[in-house]
């Protein structure tokens, strides 16, 4: 991501260009913190990421944090879906040891870029007692946030992550990490040699279903909708969910709300009671690009179960 990024010199535009050697080199101070081991494992912008990545990287991650002398994890990683990153080792990373995904809004050649000071206070973090049993945070710009809940929240500023009405995790200055709060985790799974397609959409006024009766059609393994409000479909976009489950294809029903959950209020057609009665399931307050993840990881755990599908989500 833009971390490991610098302006290309034809183009003025951000590329990947800097390896996680000169990210360390660039921060002063750094080695008084801890000791470094540095690998590259990829760099690219992280609009390529994919759920076949994050795999490779938490297999990786497991790998290492297992060591003795491994006090946590840093994972640089790009803004742009880091909230889906951490939340996916979130769920595959099993360790008590902080594992700390950070980035950058500013390139490398931004003349005050972030990214250094992102570094030193991801790497405080990471060798901090007071950081054990987070599990995966999202931390940039002091604030640490939960990988569950976090989102990106603003295009270009550095204060983009947030946690919404949860809150943070704690905050980091000084070369010290302030804990104001934890959060329980408890899912975990082992890691899949493989992930099920699963495809989320974002539905809206006028919606005709016709994107889901594709992807039904096409092999989609698992469907997420962020729905309206607390849960709510129109009636052609109900049809489409009725026809997906008809296929034996799991729906999950998360919001495009930014805070609150979905809940079982309406029981007309479209509605998330409705829904819910007819087998979709309710994402409580999990995003719904996180619900994919989570619908990902638990289609690949347990089958197309869906009494077993749904404990997940509750
Ligand atoms: N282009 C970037 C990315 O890889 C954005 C960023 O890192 O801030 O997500």
């Amino acid at each position: 991501g833009t971390i490991a990024e610098k302006a290309d010199a034809r183009t003025g535009k951000s590329v990947p260009a800097v390896s996680g050697e000169e990210l360390v080199k660039a921060v002063p101070g750094l080695a008084k913190v801890a000791n470094i081991g540095v690998l590259n494992f990829m760099n690219i912008d992280s609009s390529q990421m994919t759920p076949g990545i994050w795999l490779k990287l938490s297999k990786k991650v497991n790998e290492i944090i297992k060591r003795p002398d491994i006090a946590g994890v840093v994972v640089t990683h790009g803004t742009d879906t880091m909230a889906e990153g951490a939340y996916f080792l979130e769920l595959t990373v099993h360790s008590d040891k902080p594992v700390v995904f950070t980035g950058a809004m500013k390139d490398a050649s931004d003349p005050c870029p972030d990214g250094p000071a992102n570094i030193l206070n991801a790497v405080i973090q990471a060798s901090s007692k007071e950081a054990l049993g987070w599990g995966v945070t999202v931390t940039l710009n002091n604030y640490v946030n939960g990988a569950r809940d976090v989102r990106k929240t603003q295009t270009t500023n550095v204060q983009t992550f947030e946690s919404g009405e949860k809150g943070y995790l704690g905050y980091v200055y000084d070369g010290k990490v302030r804990r104001f709060n934890d959060r329980i985790r408890k899912i975990k799974f082992p890691l899949p040699s493989k992930l099920p397609p699963v495809v989320f959409f974002s539905t809206y006024a006028g919606d005709r279903g016709d994107f889901i009766r594709y992807a039904v059609d096409k092999g989609a393994k698992g469907l997420v909708i962020d729905a309206l409000g607390a849960g709510n479909v129109n009636a052609e976009t109900c049809d489409a969910i009725l026809y997906a489950l008809s296929k034996n294809i799991p729906v999950v029903i998360s919001t495009r709300v930014y805070y609150g959950s979905v809940v079982p209020a309406y029981g007309d057609h479209g509605g998330g009671g409705m829904l819910e009665k007819k087998g979709a399931i309710l994402a409580g307050d999990l995003m719904g690009t996180k619900a994919r993840l989570l619908l990902m990881l638990a289609l690949a755990e347990v089958g197309n179960n869906p009494e077993k599908l749904k404990s997940y989500f509750e």
